[in-house]
């Protein structure tokens, strides 16, 4: 069985070894070191990533067997026996460390202060999240997890030494342990100095300030409990920075502080609504007042006034409210057109008392323009893209209307 140097020196990068083992898996080459102080994914952390001989190592998992398994990188080889030099990517062992230590700190908070057992732990790319039996109303979680984030960083900011036990299960059993093992041979117990006691296998600070800092991004209900979401370390700087930012960059818009953003947003968004609305009033009327301009400058033919109007570049909702203004009245079809860039959009409508079938008109200018449209005999809707077809188009539409 390879000898674990993570296990007790998780601050080693790099380390000398014997490839006891070459497998090929997936036309990838795995090897089996006789000692390695690459973590192989498991218990919610992802693997070490780094080299051996400098050949890439991308993915360290662990088989059914037990074997820790290293897989390098396509077109590599290495042999039983060779002596192989590994090293591992540091940065991204302290960011995993830093996570992970720091779920152990904030899930003792929770539980110190709430009761709260940790029940999921996962690290993902940007942000890491537990699972916590946390029963409280909505509006309680956000001081919660402001108290628990503030005794997670007072526990960091103490500096405390991190400890490495190897107990048999009758002296963990004596232990103060937050959650319980199921290995009955050695258990692993980490304690952070006065504070945490955990079976785990995984890769831990030596003190707690290694984690420099823990925090809680964003909360959410899931399988019944409360996730959080949450960074430590270089992800909270990181996270920080870009938060900072974005702040920094929507407060200079708004030309107001960082703290004045969230109430200089929902004025803003309280103007839009109401000149929105503003907007929507000013349409009808002028739709109003366009519509009568259109229908006395248009001559009734046997009772019926054929508002024939082709407009460019124009919003095509006031489109329709002209058509719906104009067939207000008895006698009216209105056969309007808007021309944009690509396409022409066609809105006909007619009053109650006329008979011309708005639906049947609609098909023969979408047909002319290649597009479609349709709707109901006294209102429809449609459009096409062969813009040169328009004057055919709405000519023809014409003429039917007119019998
Ligand atoms: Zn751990």
């Amino acid at each position: 069985m390879t000898r674990k140097l993570f296990w007790n020196d998780s601050h080693l990068s790099r380390f000398d070894a014997i490839v006891v083992e070459a497998l090929e898996i997936n036309t990838r080459q795995a090897v089996v070191l006789d000692q390695t102080a690459f973590y192989p994914e498991g218990g919610g952390q992802p693997c070490d990533v780094g080299v051996l001989n400098g050949l890439a190592v991308e993915d360290v998992q662990t088989d059914n067997e037990g074997r820790i398994l290293h897989f390098l990188a396509k077109g590599t080889a290495l042999s039983v026996g060779d002596v192989v030099t590994g090293e591992i990517d540091w940065q991204h062992r302290r960011e995993m460390m830093q996570q992970h230590t720091g779920q152990h700190i904030i899930s003792q908070a929770f539980f110190q202060l709430y009761g709260a057992e940790t029940r999921g732990f996962r690290i993902n790319d940007r942000l890491t999240e537990i699972d916590l039996t946390l029963e409280l109303q909505p509006e309680e979680i956000e001081q919660a997890i402001v108290r628990a984030e503030e005794l997670a960083n007072s526990i960091i900011f103490d500096n405390r030494e991190i400890r490495i036990h190897e107990v048999t299960p009758e002296e963990a059993a004596k232990l103060p342990l937050r959650k319980e093992s199921f290995i009955t041979d050695c258990i692993r117990v980490i304690e952070i100095d006065d504070f945490d006691w955990s079976p785990c296998g995984g890769t831990h600070a030596k003190r707690t300030g290694e984690v420099g800092l823990i925090a809680v991004r964003a909360w959410e209900r899931a399988k019944k409990m409360t996730r959080l979401h949450f960074v430590c370390g270089v992800r909270a700087l990181k996270d920080y920075r870009l938060a900072n930012k974005s702040a920094e960059a929507a407060a200079l818009k708004l030309t107001v502080g960082r703290e004045e953003i969230e109430s200089s947003v929902v004025r803003l968004l309280d103007d839009n609504k109401r000149l929105s609305r503003r907007v929507r009033e000013l349409s009808e009327l002028a739709a109003k007042v366009e519509a009568a301009e259109l229908l006395a400058a248009t001559a009734p033919v046997a009772n019926v006034r054929i508002v024939e109007k082709v407009f460019t570049d124009r919003d095509f909702e006031e489109a329709k409210l002209i058509a719906h203004r104009l067939v207000d009245g008895e006698g009216v079809v209105a056969l309007l057109a808007v021309r944009e860039a690509e396409m022409v959009r066609l809105v006909f409508a007619r009053s109650a008392n006329v008979t011309a079938d708005m639906n049947a008109l609609m098909k023969v200018a979408c047909e002319k323009l290649g597009g479609r449209g349709g709707g109901k005999p006294d209102f429809a809707q449609g459009g096409g893209n062969k813009i040169e077809e328009l004057q055919t188009a709405m000519k023809a539409v014409s003429v039917m209307a007119a019998v």
